[in-house]
Parts: structure tokens; C-alpha cells; sequence
């Protein structure tokens, strides 16, 4: 296997999983989830276990909803007040951390075993208005790049300040958006980075209607040469996954790492939150075909438990196995 065969495990849906230790719906809240990093750390942490002890190879801080104008607003904090409550949920993932590699100490004596990595969630600006236009993109029309730079840089420089290995930009519904990233990240050179983008049910389009092998592309070919390591979709269907990705890797290309965490396929609406049709396929059922065009960062997003995550490790092994043995 060579390192171009790398696969890395992440983590699947915070709320889900964290829905396993408290009951409660986050989704009225314009903070979400991360609302509990002043509330409730120790459940924050717990839900990272289950994740690291399902085989997450990185973990997500809970930030996705997290901003120094969303705390000052909603939780009556002080702009260096919320400043370190960002940093402080790197640091909860860093605890999920050690606690998890001491108790595998106990059972493995393994040197070559990896320790697994913090990605500071970094959610869109839609994300904050908390109207689900990350889902439409809307918000491109109404305001400039510079306003969408600055609004992730104080997140960002909270994250880097806090220790995070990755920054992971999601769910990103616009093109004017994931330009202001990739301008942004100039100013941080030595952080690596993904963008993961909010695609549209057309199998071509983000949902603001731009190209997404265009944008994507363009992203990482326009940054610091491996500054950012991979692009991709996160919180789609997983049946139409494929599509998107088909046609960016071939022989003849210069390959592009591709990064997928999809949700469970159950279709959202407004009125009936989240519904299930007993159909849906499994992420499992693509894990292989997604390998094949060039996904190296996979995990999963809304709706998915840990349970997710380890089978999804399973097809990831099965294939690495196969590679091996073709390679060698
Ligand atoms: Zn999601």
C-alpha cells in the first residue's frame, strides 16, 4: 500500500451520538450543540470516546455552531471569554484523547499504533444565521467575502490557538465561501485543512448551484501546495455520493485526495424533522466505490452512531487488504 492508499477514519454525527448520554434536541437551539461546552463538558467528552473507541482516527471538535458572536449573543459571554471557550473544546477532544490512549495502553502494547487527531469544525456562516441556509447557500447574494473572511478568522484563530491539528471546513454551501477559506488559510500556512462542501441532489452541483468539481478543484489547487488534504461533501445522501467524485481521479490526472461524511440518507424536511423509509441503502454499501475514485477521509455525518463508524473501518481494512496484496 502506498501512502497515496492511506485511508483515515473520522468521526460520524456529534448530536447522535451525544443524543446516547443526554435526551435532548439541540436543533431550536442557534448554538446547537455547542451551547454544552459551557453546560455540559463531560458528556462532550464522553460522545468523543464512543467515537475514538469505534476506530475514529480523527475526531471533530464541537464547534460546528460555535462563534465568538454566536456566544457573546446567546450566552452573554465576553468576546475573550468566548475566544476560550472555542479553545476549550479542543481541548475536551484532546482529554477524549488521552483518556482513550491510556486505556488502550492497557490493552495493546503496540508502538506503531496511531494516535488519533483533533479537527477544529469550522461550520459555514449559514450555520450561524441558523435558517438552514447552509443547505441553499443563499446568503452569497447578501454579503461580501471579506464579511464571510472575518467571520471564520476568529473562530480559526481560536481553533489554531487551542492546538487543533486540521481545521475542517464543512458543509460549505457556496462558491463565494469557499474562496474566502482558501484565501484565509494563506494566513496559516503551517495548519492543514479540509473543505467539505454541502452539494445538492443533482449529483453535480453545490447547493448554491455552482460546479462542485470546479470549485473543489479549484480550492485545492489554488492553495499552499499541501495545505489542504483533501475536498469533498459532507451530510448527503450517500446514494448519490458517487457522481460528484466520479472523474476528478484518473490515470492521466494528478490525483486530488477526496474526503465524504455522509449523513444516514433519511430525507429532512421543516415539518417532519428527519424521517426514515426503512430504504435507505447503507453507507457501507459505497464505501469500496468511493476507495476506488479517490477517497482518503471517511466517516459520516447526521443520524449516524458510532456503530457507523466501525463498520464503516471494517470496508475501509477489507479494501487496504486488497491493495496491499495487488501492490506487493
Ligand atoms: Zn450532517
Amino acid at each position: 500500500m502506498t501512502s497515496k492508499e492511506k485511508v483515515t477514519i473520522l468521526d460520524g454525527g456529534f448530536s447522535s451520538q451525544l443524543s446516547k448520554h443526554m435526551d435532548t434536541n439541540f436543533d431550536k437551539d442557534p448554538l446547537w450543540t455547542a451551547r454544552l461546552l459551557k453546560t455540559s463538558p463531560e458528556v462532550i467528552i464522553a460522545t468523543h470516546l464512543d467515537y475514538l473507541r469505534a476506530g475514529s482516527e480523527i475526531i471533530e471538535t464541537n464547534t460546528y455552531q460555535a462563534s465568538i458572536k454566536g456566544f457573546t449573543d446567546h450566552l452573554q459571554l465576553t468576546e475573550e471569554e468566548s475566544f476560550d471557550l472555542i479553545k476549550k473544546a479542543v481541548h475536551l477532544a484532546k482529554e477524549a484523547i488521552n483518556l482513550f490512549y491510556n486505556e488502550r495502553k492497557l490493552i495493546t502494547d503496540d508502538s506503531n499504533e496511531y494516535k488519533p487527531l483533533v479537527a477544529g469544525s469550522c461550520g459555514p456562516y449559514g450555520a450561524f444565521l441558523h435558517d438552514r441556509s447552509e443547505y441553499t447557500g443563499s446568503y452569497h447574494k447578501n454579503v461580501s467575502k471579506d464579511l464571510l473572511k472575518n467571520w471564520h478568522k476568529s473562530r480559526v484563530d481560536a481553533l489554531v490557538d487551542g492546538g487543533v491539528d486540521i481545521l475542517a471546513f464543512e458543509t460549505i454551501p457556496c462558491e463565494l465561501e469557499a474562496q474566502a477559506i482558501v484565501e484565509l488559510l494563506k494566513d496559516y500556512p503551517n495548519t492543514k485543512a479540509w473543505i467539505s462542501f454541502s452539494c445538492s441532489s443533482d449529483g453535480k452541483s453545490i447547493v448554491d448551484g455552482s460546479n462542485f468539481k470546479t470549485v473543489a478543484c479549484y480550492c485545492y489547487e489554488s492553495s499552499i501546495p499541501g495545505q489542504i488534504i483533501a475536498v469533498g461533501i459532507n451530510c448527503i445522501a450517500p446514494s448519490i455520493v458517487s457522481s460528484f467524485f466520479k472523474d476528478i481521479n484518473g490515470t492521466d490526472k494528478s490525483f486530488v485526495p477526496l474526503i465524504v461524511y455522509p449523513n444516514s440518507g433519511e430525507t429532512w424536511t421543516l415539518e417532519t424533522q428527519w424521517q426514515k423509509t426503512g430504504n435507505e441503502p447503507s453507507i457501507n454499501d459505497f464505501v469500496d466505490e468511493w476507495l476506488d475514485l479517490g477517497v482518503r477521509f471517511i466517516g459520516s455525518c447526521c443520524r449516524t452512531y458510532a456503530e457507523d463508524i466501525t463498520s464503516i473501518k471494517k470496508k475501509v481494512q477489507a479494501w487496504q487488504q486488497v491493495h496491499t496484496e495487488t501492490s506487493s
